[in-house]
């Protein structure tokens, strides 16, 4: 190769996957005496000097090299117009499959999944929220890039006037990337706090001082799934700011959400008032407490419900504890079998990567034969599709979701 740009080669192990449309190569993988460059632009090989492709590097991550093409790029103004083309894509993407008269929440950009590793753009109907998670991606005239594309395709949205773009920082990612530390703050227009929709119901959304994690877009479709079976009275457990109570609400009698965070359970109440009018419950019961906990006091007291939606948090963080979160999930889900009637309705979910379906599957089983059980599945579900999965790498692929009725 005569280029000038850095050339690393990676193991057969890396090969292969990248073959296979994996785009990470983790440090591993490098020869130990190659030290990868700072958010530089890298030409890849295999071991025998095979070209892979280009990537964006990292010297402090231990995800080396994130692929950007199966091409030999020539240099920064090649990357710049390919990561350019990228952001259309993910927008045409987006008109394909978020259907807009009934949501302006979504993922408009999703990291590797949409060719562009590091860089996450939702939209909130006139907010973007972005984030640079990758010392690449944190560079200056990528950061310039990102924003001007993503201003020229939200000047589609029909409330592009008022459009505003936060940059939300996460400090862990930050130190891992051995980038400085830095603080939220909006990049374009002045109005951080908007309205927005999913599914006709309505949310706010501050991206300067809402909560960490923003809304969980990736539940869009489940939230109407679950809607589609949900009746009686029900209980949502770790309900934020309201996201399933909210789809509850429309359809079943009475509605309990249960989360330990205050903060969120009075934006799950403003929620709730903003969108009343189309409810079938007179009100939405908050409960702050411990779900493992309040679950605990509820089956002692013989409490039950026809729906119960279980979304946790991620409990596998990592793989090593995977064994401690396969138990937390298997209590919760246990109890909530416990707890519904004949007939009634579970809807519970995993976002951690780190446990399958397999074991998610695996652990549903398990629980329902301790509750005596017997469990259909109706649906089983995934992310929403403004979150793509790239066949060939199930690190884009994160949240397990099924529908499951207890036999009569
Ligand atoms: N279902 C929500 C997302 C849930 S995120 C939605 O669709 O929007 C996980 C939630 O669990 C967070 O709001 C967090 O505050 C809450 N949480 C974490 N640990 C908890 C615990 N032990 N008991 C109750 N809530 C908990």
């Amino acid at each position: 190769m005569t280029s000038s740009l850095p050339t690393l080669a990676v193991s057969k192990r890396a090969a292969a996957r990248i073959r296979e449309g994996h785009r990470w190569v983790y440090r591993s993988d490098l020869a130990k005496t190659v030290e990868p460059p700072t958010a530089a632009l890298v030409l890849v090989t295999d071991e025998r000097g095979k070209p892979l492709g280009s990537a964006l590097s990292s010297s402090s991550s231990q995800i080396a090299l994130r692929m950007v093409s199966p091409s030999l790029l020539a240099g920064d103004e090649e990357l710049l117009a390919l990561l350019r083309s990228r952001i259309r894509q993910a927008f045409e993407y987006r008109k394909l499959t978020v259907f807009s008269d009934t949501a302006n929440g979504y993922r408009l950009i999703f990291s590797e999944a949409d060719g562009l590793p590091g860089v996450i753009a939702d939209r909130y109907n006139d907010v973007i929220a972005l984030q640079f998670l990758t010392q690449a991606a944190d560079r200056a005239d990528i950061r310039q890039m990102v924003i001007e594309e993503l201003q020229a395709v939200a000047a589609s949205f029909e409330s592009a006037r008022s459009l505003t773009m936060v940059e939300r920082v996460d400090l862990r990612i930050r130190q891992l990337e051995n980038l400085p530390a830095a603080e939220n703050k909006i990049v374009a227009g002045e109005k951080p706090a908007t309205i927005y929709s999913l599914n006709r119901l309505k949310f706010h959304y501050d991206a300067l001082t809402g909560q960490k994690t923003g809304a969980f877009l990736d539940q869009r479709e489940n939230y109407a799934a679950t809607e589609t079976y949900a009746r009686g009275h029900a209980l949502d457990v770790f309900c934020y700011e309201g996201g399933f109570a909210l789809h509850l609400a429309r359809r079943c009698e009475t509605v309990t959400g249960v989360d330990s965070s205050r903060p969120a359970l009075e934006a799950a109440e403003k929620n709730a008032r903003l969108n009343k009018k189309q409810f079938l419950s007179p009100e939405i019961e908050w409960i702050e407490a411990n779900a493992f906990d309040l679950l605990k006091d509820y089956a002692a007291t013989k409490k039950l419900y026809d729906t119960i939606v279980l979304d946790p948090p991620a409990f596998a963080k990592t793989k090593r504890n995977l064994d401690t979160a396969m138990r937390g999930y298997k209590e919760l889900n246990l109890r909530a079998l416990k707890m519904l009637r004949p007939g009634g309705i579970l809807i519970t979910c995993s976002c951690s990567f780190h446990v399958s379906e397999a074991d998610f599957s695996e652990m549903l089983i398990s629980a329902a034969a301790d509750a005596h059980r017997q469990l259909t599945m109706v649906e089983k579900r995934s992310q929403a599709k403004d979150h793509p999965i790239l066949l060939g790498m199930p690190e884009t692929a994160h949240l397990k979701f099924f529908i499951l009725r207890v036999g009569q």
